[in-house]
C-alpha cells in the first residue's frame, strides 16, 4: 500500500498516463508519494495508472477542469508532462502546437495563481538550443529553437521565469530532456507513441519484424560515421531527477533549469549495432535522405544536475535497449 502524499505537498501529475508521466508516477509511488493524475487520455493510457491512484480525466485547454482539480485535491505542486511532442508535426501544424503546449500552459499557470498553487516542475527539451557551438551543451548555451515544438517549450519556460520574477511565492524547476528511452524494470509500462517517430522503439519494431526496414535519415553529417549523434537517457533516471527536484524546489533547485542527459553521444549506427547485440536479432537497414529539422550532434552537459541535485544517471544504452525490448515484445 502506498501512503497519500502529506497534506503539505499534494502533487498533480499532468500527463501521468503518458510514457514519461507514467514512469514518474512509478517513481513517486516507490517513494511512498501518491499524486493525483490529470490526463485527457488523448495519447496516454488509462491502464498505465495503477488502481488506487486518484485520476481526473481533464484537459488543459479547459480552464474549468484545471480549476476543479486544483481545488478538489488541494494541490500544492504541479508536475507537468503533457504536451504534443512530434517535431515534424509541429512544423506542419504549428497552431496545434501553440494551442496544445502554450495556450494550455497559460491556462494552467493562471489557474495555479488563482488557487495559490506555488510550485511547478516542467518538462522542456533540448530542442530549445541553437545549433551547439560547444558540446556538451551547458544550460546557459544560446537558445534558438529550430522548430515550432522547441519554440513552444521555450515560451513556456519564459512564462515560468516571468511568473516567478513577478510573484516571489511562485517557484519552478525546468528540465530540458535529451533523448529519452527505455522502460520501467517490472514491465507494464513503456513507450507507446502513435505514430512512433523515435529511433530506439522504431529499431526494436524492425528487429521484431513489424517494419520491413530501418530507415536511417542521413549518413552525410559531419560526425564520425556520418549519422546523427544523440544523448540517450533512461526514462527511470529521468524520473528520478524529477523526484530529487521535488525535494529541492524550495531550496537549492528553486527556479533552476537543468539538462537531463548522460554526457555521452551515440550515433544512429551505434544504436543499431547495440540493438543487434542486445536483442540478438538482425534486420535490414537502408540509408535515406536527412530528416528536416535534425541537427548533427546533441549532447548534454549534466554537470549542473549532478552538482545541485546530486543526480547521476545510472542506466546506460544497453539497459535502455534491453528494458525497451522487454516492453516492446509484449505489444
Ligand atoms: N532516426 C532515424 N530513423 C528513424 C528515426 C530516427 O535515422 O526511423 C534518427 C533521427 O534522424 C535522429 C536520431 O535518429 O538523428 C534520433 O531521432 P529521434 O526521433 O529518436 O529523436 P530526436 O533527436 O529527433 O528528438
Amino acid at each position: 500500500m502506498t501512503k497519500k502524499s502529506g497534506s503539505d505537498n499534494n502533487i498533480l501529475l499532468i500527463g501521468g498516463a503518458g510514457y514519461i508521466g507514467s514512469h514518474m508516477l512509478r517513481v513517486l509511488l516507490e517513494n511512498r508519494v501518491t499524486p493525483v493524475v490529470f490526463d485527457n487520455l488523448s495519447s496516454g493510457l488509462r491502464h498505465f495508472i495503477p488502481q488506487g491512484v486518484p485520476f481526473f480525466k481533464g484537459d488543459l485547454k479547459d480552464l474549468q477542469d484545471i480549476r476543479t482539480v486544483l481545488k478538489k485535491y488541494k494541490i500544492t505542486t504541479v508536475m507537468h508532462f503533457a504536451s504534443s511532442i512530434i517535431v515534424p508535426e509541429s512544423v506542419a501544424d504549428p497552431v496545434k502546437y501553440y494551442e496544445n503546449n502554450v495556450s494550455s500552459f497559460v491556462n494552467l499557470v493562471k489557474a495555479m495563481r488563482e488557487a495559490k498553487v506555488q510550485k511547478m516542475i516542467f518538462s522542456s527539451t533540448a530542442a530549445v538550443y541553437a545549433e551547439p557551438k560547444k558540446v556538451p551543451i551547458p544550460e546557459d548555451a544560446e537558445l534558438v529553437p529550430s522548430n515550432p515544438y522547441g519554440q513552444t517549450k521555450l515560451m513556456c519556460e519564459q512564462i515560468l521565469r516571468d511568473t516567478a520574477a513577478a510573484h516571489k511565492d511562485f517557484s519552478y524547476v525546468i528540465f530540458r530532456y535529451f533523448n529519452v528511452a527505455g522502460a520501467y524494470d517490472d514491465g507494464g509500462i513503456g513507450e507507446s507513441h502513435e505514430p512512433e517517430t523515435h529511433l530506439i522503439p522504431i529499431v526494436l519494431e524492425t528487429a521484431l519484424g513489424r517494419r520491413d526496414v530501418l530507415k536511417v535519415f542521413g549518413d552525410d553529417y559531419d560526425t564520425p560515421d556520418g549519422t546523427c549523434v544523440r544523448d540517450y537517457i533512461h526514462v527511470q533516471d529521468l524520473a528520478e531527477a524529477h523526484y530529487l527536484a521535488l525535494k529541492a524546489i524550495d531550496g537549492k533547485a528553486r527556479n533552476q533549469i537543468f539538462n537531463l542527459g548522460s554526457q555521452k553521444g551515440f550515433s544512429v549506427k551505434q544504436v543499431i549495432t547495440a540493438v543487434r547485440r542486445v536483442t540478438g536479432k538482425d534486420f535490414p537497414v537502408k540509408m535515406f535522405p536527412r530528416r528536416p529539422g535534425d541537427g548533427p550532434r546533441l549532447i548534454a552537459s549534466s554537470q549542473k544536475a549532478k552538482k545541485i541535485l546530486g543526480w547521476v544517471p545510472k542506466r546506460g544504452l544497453d539497459k535502455m535497449i534491453s528494458s525497451a525490448w522487454e516492453w516492446e515484445k509484449t505489444q
